[in-house]
């Protein structure tokens, strides 16, 4: 069968296949595919694979994105040059070490809609929150508080109390909560709206997600940051579900920080390096606090080793220490893929086919035994759907399991949601297909 459509010409097939319109059905997942211009991207990553040699089923890009060939490649080409070179492999060669984090910078801002010199990549997701609000963070006597959401990371929720306190505040009268209303999952704005309203002159930070990691919000970024700009609080947003995931235009949505991992949907490898931006017009602020280390340094005295401080005038300005090369080598063989691939609005364009599908076909087979808790407006979602299962009696861990035995990884959160994340780089239109199918037989 499968001989016989690469044999076909692609006109013919498309036109043969396309009669196929029950879309829960192997050919038409299989005609989508066929006219899938990321298709070939696939090849670009390792898969894993099941006991039986075929590929897995994997829908955690939003939890470990995969590894892409060109990830490796880098690596490797790094242990190579400090195998050969020693220290010289700080200047010499293709890819220097000593300004290896630049050669990242020009992609990284392009996926978050940056200027170049408002990102760096370096140090983790949570050490860069920390350090963001090092700078923009900074209480008065009047304006103290800090805004999250209720459902926020943990990572973030802990640094935010331990920022309270590192300042001398109480987390009781300092954290304000934006949460859900009672029996419901997703923020609702006019909640936000209104506290910002009552305590605008009391906050001096919010920080949210750009994608809610439980439920796949995405909240919305620019609107939010208008709203509390005009009462004078400082807006950083966690990227961790939204880098590489959605099309992002920091800049322009005058944010004034923003922290992200590269591990999700950059795909560069558990706790690779992470991103950070700084809005433009606060890069060259000098005044900001800081916490400041020796690679913040201009880079022309950085090693007449003297001690006065003088910050680079670009997000660099807040790096600390020399980077860790193999994971910024990972990071560069993954932005190069995502390059190939055409970068965030060609991504963008098949995650919204892709996830829709999965969505018309969980609606379509499963509607009465799972509720999509995601927002299913197409500018409210990423690629991630978050499924309740409404079934009675349903043993979470055992369906879990009889997933896994079926070649399907996904997430599971107690009490009974599954995060399914198809990722338009890696995951084809016939994964999604089977998901649903097995997803279907297990129940
Ligand atoms: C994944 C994730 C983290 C993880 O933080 P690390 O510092 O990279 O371990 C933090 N916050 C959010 C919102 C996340 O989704």
């Amino acid at each position: 069968m499968s001989n016989d459509i690469n044999s076909t010409p692609h006109t013919d097939m498309s036109t043969e296949i396309s009669a196929e319109t029950n879309i829960f059905s192997l050919a038409y997942a299989q005609n989508l595919d066929q006219n899938d211009p990321l298709a070939a991207m696939r090849e670009h990553f390792s898969i894993p694979k099941q006991a039986d040699g075929s590929n897995e089923y994997y829908f955690t890009g939003n939890s470990l994105g995969l590894q892409p060939k060109l990830a490796r490649a880098a690596v490797i080409e790094l242990l190579d040059a400090w195998q050969t070179r020693g220290v010289k492999g700080h200047f010499e060669g293709e890819f220097p070490w000593l300004p290896y984090h630049e050669f990242l910078t020009e992609q990284a801002a392009e996926i978050v809609g940056a200027l170049p010199q408002e990102v760096v990549m370096m140090n983790s997701l949570t050490a860069n929150l920390h350090f963001m609000m090092a700078s923009f963070y900074q209480p008065t006597a009047k304006r103290s508080k800090i805004l999250i959401e209720h459902h926020a990371f943990p990572s973030d929720h802990y640094a935010v109390e331990s920022q309270l306190k590192h300042h001398g505040k109480s987390v009781d009268d300092n954290l304000l909560l934006w949460t859900p209303r009672a029996h419901e999952e997703l923020l609702n704005y006019q909640d936000l709206w209104q506290l910002i309203e009552q305590h605008g002159d009391e906050i001096a930070l919010i920080l949210l997600p750009g994608v809610q990691y439980y439920t796949g919000q995405v909240l919305d970024m620019a609107g939010i940051t208008e709203v509390a700009h005009a009462k004078g609080i400082k807006v950083g947003f966690d990227l961790a579900h939204a880098a590489g995931n959605i099309e992002l235009s920091l800049h322009q949505w005058q944010v004034d920080f923003a922290c992200w991992c590269s591990y999700k949907y950059l795909n560069s490898g558990a706790g690779s390096v992470a991103g950070c931006f700084v809005h433009q017009r606060h890069v060259e602020n000098t005044e900001l606090n800081r916490f400041a280390g020796w690679w913040g340094h201009d880079k022309s005295s950085r090693f007449k080793m003297e001690n006065t401080f003088k910050p680079i005038p670009t997000a660099e300005g807040w790096q600390l220490s020399n980077p860790p090369v193999l994971s910024l080598a990972a990071v560069r063989g993954s932005f190069d893929t995502i390059s190939l691939a055409g970068g965030m609005p060609a991504l963008r364009k098949k995650s919204l086919l892709l996830t829709d599908y999965m969505m018309r076909l969980i609606k379509a087979e499963l509607g009465e035994k799972i509720r999509i808790i995601t927002p299913q407006a197409p500018a409210e979602r990423g690629c991630q759907l978050s499924l309740m299962l409404n079934v009675d009696g349903l043993d979470g861990k055992a369906m879990f399991n009889a997933l896994e035995e079926n070649g399907v990884t996904t997430d599971w959160r107690e009490p009974n949601v599954i995060r399914v994340a198809p990722v338009p780089l890696y995951n084809n239109f016939q994964d999604v297909y089977h998901f649903v199918r097995i997803l279907k037989e297990c129940l």
